[in-house]
Parts: C-alpha cells; sequence; structure tokens
C-alpha cells in the first residue's frame, strides 16, 4: 500500500510521466506540457491532458499546490490513472491531470512556494494583494510572525503557550483560527502569506482552467490537500460558491464528511483556487457546469488542543527557515512535526486515506453520471 506515496520530487514526477504515457493511448489525443521554475530549472510543474473526440465531460485532478502536501497528492493521482481513468468513457470524458502546482514546495518540503507564498491565497479573483485585508493577523503579529531566530523547541513552546492563551482569552478560539487561516498580504516571512502578485504555479492554473471552460461543457475539479479536519477520515471541503449544502452534497456523492467552507463549517480564506474557478465559470462562461473542491486528508485531529498544534508547527516551521536556529535536535523536531502534519508516516492513517480516496471518486464521478 505505501509503495503508492512517493520517496521524493523526482520519483513522483518519473512516475506520473510514466504513466500517462500509456494512458494517452485510449483517448483521441493527448498531450504532456510543463512548466519549468525560472530558478529552478530542475523543477518542473507538468500537466497531462488527454481530449475525446466529444468534448463533454472533463475531469481535472491536481496536487501539490502546498508543496509538502504533493506526496500525498501524487498517491491519490496514481489511484486516479491506476483504477478510475480506465473506467471513464473516452468518447466523451476528458483527463487534466496536475503533477504539483508547487514542485519547489515539495521538493523541499515546504507548503508555500520558493517566493514564500502560500499559492492557495494566491488567487485573487481581482488581482489585489491588500496587506491592510487581514488586521488581526497584525494585531497578533507577536504570536503569528516572530521573527527572531529559534531558541530551543521547550522555550518557544512556553513563549508560544503564553502568546497563545492571551490571544484565546481576547479573541476566543475561532477569531484566532480566523486572522491565522484567512490569508495575509503583510509579513512576507510568515504563514499564510499570499504574495504581491499571481506566482507562477497560479498563472498555470489560471490559464489550465480558462482552456477547460472553453472547451467542455462539465468540469469536475479535485484538488489534493492534507492538514485540516478529523485524523482518518477525509474531509471534501467547497466553497460557498457551490450552490449545495454540506448535507445535500454528502448524501449526492454517499460520502459522510463534506464541508461547505464558511466561517462556521471550517475555515474563510483569501485568494482561494477553487473559488476563484467558481468565479471565472461566472464572469466568463456562466452556461458551464463546474464542480470544484478539496480533498483534505485530516492529520493531527481536530481538537482544540491539536489546533494549537498545528497552529505551533506551522509558526514555527516558517520562524525556522527565515531565521534559523543554532539547535539542530529543534531543528529536527520542527521538521518532524510539520512532516506529521502535511504527511503522515503512519501505516494505518495512510492506508484509511486511499480507502477515503477511492470511496469520494466512486461517489463523485457516479454522481455525475461518468463512471
Ligand atoms: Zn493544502
Amino acid at each position: 500500500m505505501n509503495s503508492l506515496y512517493p520517496e521524493s520530487y523526482e520519483t513522483s514526477r518519473a512516475r506520473f510521466l510514466r504513466d500517462v504515457e500509456l494512458l494517452g493511448l485510449n483517448w483521441f489525443s493527448s498531450r504532456l506540457d510543463s512548466h519549468l521554475l525560472k530558478n529552478h530549472p530542475d523543477l518542473s510543474i507538468d500537466w497531462f491532458w488527454a481530449e475525446p473526440r466529444d468534448k463533454q465531460n472533463l475531469v481535472i485532478i491536481s496536487t501539490g499546490q502546498h508543496g509538502i502536501e504533493g506526496y500525498i497528492g501524487s498517491a491519490m493521482l496514481k489511484v486516479f490513472t491506476d483504477e478510475f481513468a480506465p473506467r471513464l468513457n473516452p468518447e466523451n470524458t476528458g483527463l487534466l491531470l496536475v503533477h504539483t502546482i508547487n514542485p519547489w514546495g515539495m521538493k523541499y518540503n515546504r507548503k508555500v512556494n520558493e517566493n514564500g507564498v502560500d499559492l492557495n491565497r494566491n488567487f485573487t479573483f481581482d488581482g489585489i494583494f491588500d496587506p491592510s485585508s487581514n488586521p488581526h493577523f497584525l494585531q497578533l503579529k507577536a504570536l503569528l510572525a516572530p521573527d527572531a531566530p529559534v531558541r530551543s523547541f521547550g522555550v518557544e513552546t512556553i513563549a508560544f503557550a503564553w502568546r497563545t492563551i492571551k490571544a484565546l482569552i481576547s479573541e476566543g478560539a475561532s477569531a484566532l483560527t480566523y486572522a491565522a487561516l484567512l490569508g495575509q498580504y503583510a509579513a512576507p516571512k510568515a504563514m499564510y502569506y499570499g504574495g504581491t502578485r499571481h506566482e507562477d504555479g497560479s498563472l498555470v492554473m489560471m490559464e489550465l482552467f480558462g482552456q477547460a471552460l472553453e472547451n467542455y461543457q462539465t468540469i469536475i475539479h479535485l484538488d489534493m490537500h492534507s492538514g485540516y479536519g478529523p485524523r482518518y477520515l477525509m474531509s471534501i471541503t467547497l466553497v460557498p460558491l457551490e450552490p449545495l449544502n454540506s448535507a445535500e452534497l454528502s448524501a449526492k456523492f454517499s460520502y459522510p464528511l463534506v464541508l461547505r467552507g464558511d466561517h462556521q463549517e471550517f475555515y474563510a480564506t483569501h485568494g482561494d483556487m477553487t473559488e476563484y474557478f467558481y468565479k471565472l465559470r461566472d464572469e466568463k462562461f456562466p452556461n458551464k457546469h463546474v464542480f470544484t473542491c478539496a480533498f483534505e486528508f485530516g492529520t493531527y485531529g481536530e481538537s482544540l488542543l491539536s489546533r494549537i498544534r498545528s497552529l505551533r508547527t506551522m509558526i514555527f516551521e516558517s520562524q525556522l527557515y527565515w531565521y534559523a536556529t543554532r539547535d539542530k535536535k529543534t531543528e529536527e523536531k520542527i521538521r518532524h512535526e510539520f512532516s506529521e502534519l502535511y504527511f503522515p508516516a503512519e501505516e494505518k492513517w495512510r492506508e484509511k486515506a486511499i480507502s477515503d480516496c477511492r470511496k469520494a471518486f466512486e461517489g463523485i464521478f457516479n454522481a455525475y453520471g461518468i463512471l
């Protein structure tokens, strides 16, 4: 089972290139394309089109928007190419498979890209990256964006705990989560930074969304993520622009956990990719049918303590990257925590993730009548 999860960016990419070459033979036409990173020509975003004669439906699977989450994304892409793509009708259903929107982050085990940008806060539809859009983040800067070298893990944890308790008392848990996760355009050396312009990975996806909408009637886009949600249960998460509510979607897809993201159900964000896709459809292709969502493979869990631990991991990892530490053990501990947040090592976790993914693919593709 674990062989579905790749060891490295390079092995994952090589496997993808091999798999799609064979897969393409079943379709009317197919092509592979890539975008090399400007300052890292050994890294690329690779995507594959398999196109039918009659362009009715298109399935898009995208992975690695948050680099380190690309390892799980790669496993799910493999499940799709091996088990589901062969069951689709190549006469009227096309494929667009994207291997790693953020290859630098996948290679170096970071969530953000080579410019420190969280690509899922970078898809602003109006192209505005407003530094004042999240004033709460700035108020909580001492907690959320520390700007000094990391001392030992223990000392930093005490400081973190103290600041978190103060923030919980003054702001409350949901306001703290909101400020932390919304995205921010003010602190380039902190987590959830959305950048100052559309990054290359975002521009590639925007271009692909445009091509998909221009050519196909119905588009199903599934984007692979990890970190958020209950451990051992993947959540299908959607932006509020999707018309059906969570319960209706859960029934439609025969899948136990669907969350339509507003402040109540999970968390609000600025510059979300799937939201961008819906808005593009609404503005330029209102007659096309789009369903776009993220598969969120939960890792730490959902309790308040788990959420605080995940906040600590995010803050420490960013601080370590930008301000370093002299303590080797602290560095190892932070890297381990980060890896467990986005790519858990436990066999049982990995097996359950694969079986949830299968169930969701089955439910969604059946609901759209394409299996
Ligand atoms: Zn993610």
